[in-house]
């Protein structure tokens, strides 16, 4: 596999570092509020990474953090009269309701900063031990003037770097560019820890080298994110941990680009954001995560509503193709595979060769996305009633693993549904003969918040649970 370092800004052969376990961390989010569409991004993206490895056979082990200490969460907690920890607990199960929904599977691991205090502040003494930070009423910085390659991955020099941050000096930092590994707790009531500075909670940057270096080792894989984070925050991460190690945080920094609106990257700060949460009233998960899919991860998207329909059209392509095959299979009359069939089907099965070669060059999802539509043109140009039921398989195996890695239709049909929902399938039937929407519509709904979801085909309704 081929992958693009954002360290050398070159397509690189992958070559993991331990054959028999892939590691990889990536940024999770700061839990404050439901999630947008963008920061959906790199939850699908680079969990597709993770479903395409371990299709190939590879273990990975995978780690996201929650950052659950941070201004924006204490500001929520202030505003509503709560502990900062109710505000995270929440939003981390919500985190975890909307991934679920889009099939991202959950990490490994997902520490929190709140859970390994004492390591972090085991590894901020370690670095003023070596002299990499330093101490001012109880705040601690990093001394960025002390590490030589600082600047190296997002490819600015100390000069630039210092003259732009001179704009906010602050005279306590030796260098305008030191950055904060503790802050001193400012106020009583304010959320905090003791260290031997005092009172205070950590910078944010520290979180992840620590956990990074404390559940995957000094050197890992890949470490990813949002491009938003290779300056400052994988920049001082890079700092942090190789000032103390000596050896590369990771061997592979992986980056998606942004999600935009009018070209402008979508924000909780700028306020023209869409909540995950609220698109998925309108869409199935499935459409948002197909959407996420189509386009390649280092391109920009421009969120609209027209993009959105299109995944949503091209989910129902998915879906046809595989009833339709559903259909056959429960229909051939043949088993064996017929004579002229062979032939055809050993062109057919190249497909997986091509999937494998876009998701190879450095997970190039869109053209794996176009080749799983081919292949869905193939099979319904040659699956017929004529065909043998192994043929059909062949091409159903083959068509369900790959939109497998790709996350997609992995919803199971009921098999055994609980009579009361059977009732109300059945009172949604009448209401709807009766145009009475607004009841269907209730019905609909009361079942979603179930986890059940109803499709009105042109053979009845299909009835399909959530599930992984
Ligand atoms: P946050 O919760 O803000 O730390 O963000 C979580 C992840 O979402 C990080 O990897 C960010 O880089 C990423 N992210 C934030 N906004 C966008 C966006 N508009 N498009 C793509 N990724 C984003
Ligand atoms: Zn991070």
């Amino acid at each position: 596999m081929r992958i693009y370092n954002t360290l050398t800004r070159k397509k690189e052969e992958f070559v993991p570092i331990d054959e028999k376990e892939i590691k990889v961390y990536v940024c999770g989010p700061t839990v404050y509020n439901y999630f947008h569409i963008g920061n959906a991004r790199p939850f699908v993206v680079f969990d597709t990474l993770r479903k395409y490895l371990e299709y190939r056979g590879y273990n990975v082990k995978y780690v996201q953090n929650f950052t659950d200490v941070d201004d924006k969460i204490i500001k929520r907690a202030k505003e509503e009269g709560i502990q900062a920890s109710e505000v995270s607990e929440k939003y981390i199960e919500e985190y975890f309701k909307d991934a679920e929904a889009l099939n991202v599977k959950h990490a490994t691991l997902h520490p929190r900063v709140t859970e390994n205090m004492t390591d972090i502040i085991c590894f901020i003494e370690r670095l003023i031990e070596k002299g990499y930070a330093y101490e001012v009423d109880g705040d601690i910085y990093y001394n960025t003037a002390k590490f030589s390659e600082y600047g190296k991955l997002s490819r600015q020099n100390m000069q630039e770097l210092d003259s732009g941050a001179r704009i906010e000096v602050d005279t306590r930092k030796r260098n305008p560019m030191d950055f904060a590994l503790w802050k001193a707790q400012k106020s009583d009531d304010e959320i905090s820890w003791k260290s031997p500075w005092g009172k205070g909670r950590p910078g944010w940057h520290i979180e992840c080298s620590v956990m990074s270096t404390k559940f995957l080792g000094e050197t890992i894989d890949i470490h990813a994110g949002g491009q938003d984070l290779i300056f400052p925050h994988h920049e001082n991460e890079i700092a942090q941990s190789e000032a103390l190690t000596g050896k590369p945080l990771a061997n592979y920094w992986m980056h998606n680009e942004f999600i935009n609106i009018d070209n402008e990257k979508m924000s909780k700060s700028k306020g023209n954001f869409f909540m995950v949460r609220d698109i998925l009233k309108e869409y199935d998960p499935e459409v948002v995560r197909l959407f996420l899919i189509s386009g390649h991860y280092r391109s920009p998207i421009n969120f609209s509503r027209e993009l959105i329909m299109q995944a949503k059209n091209s989910l129902a392509r998915l879906n046809n193709a595989k009833t339709n095959m559903e259909h056959y299979l429960n229909t051939a009359k043949d088993f064996e595979l017929l004579p002229e069939e062979s032939a055809k089907l050993k062109g057919i099965l190249r497909h997986k060769e091509r999937f494998c070669e876009a998701m190879e060059d450095d997970l190039n999802t869109a053209d794996a996305v176009s080749v799983v539509f081919e292949l869905v043109r193939d099979i319904n140009t040659s699956v017929t009633d004529k065909s043998s039921k192994a043929f059909v398989q062949e091409l159903y195996r083959l068509f369900t693993e790959l939109v497998g890695v790709l996350g997609l239709l992995q919803k199971e049909e009921i098999q055994e549904v609980d009579e009361s929902v059977l009732i109300l399938v059945e009172e949604r039937q009448q209401a709807r003969k009766e145009k009475n929407f607004k009841r269907a519509d209730e019905i609909r709904d009361e079942l979603k918040a179930k986890g059940i979801t109803l499709e009105d085909t042109s053979q009845g309704v299909r009835i399909i649970k959530s599930g992984h």
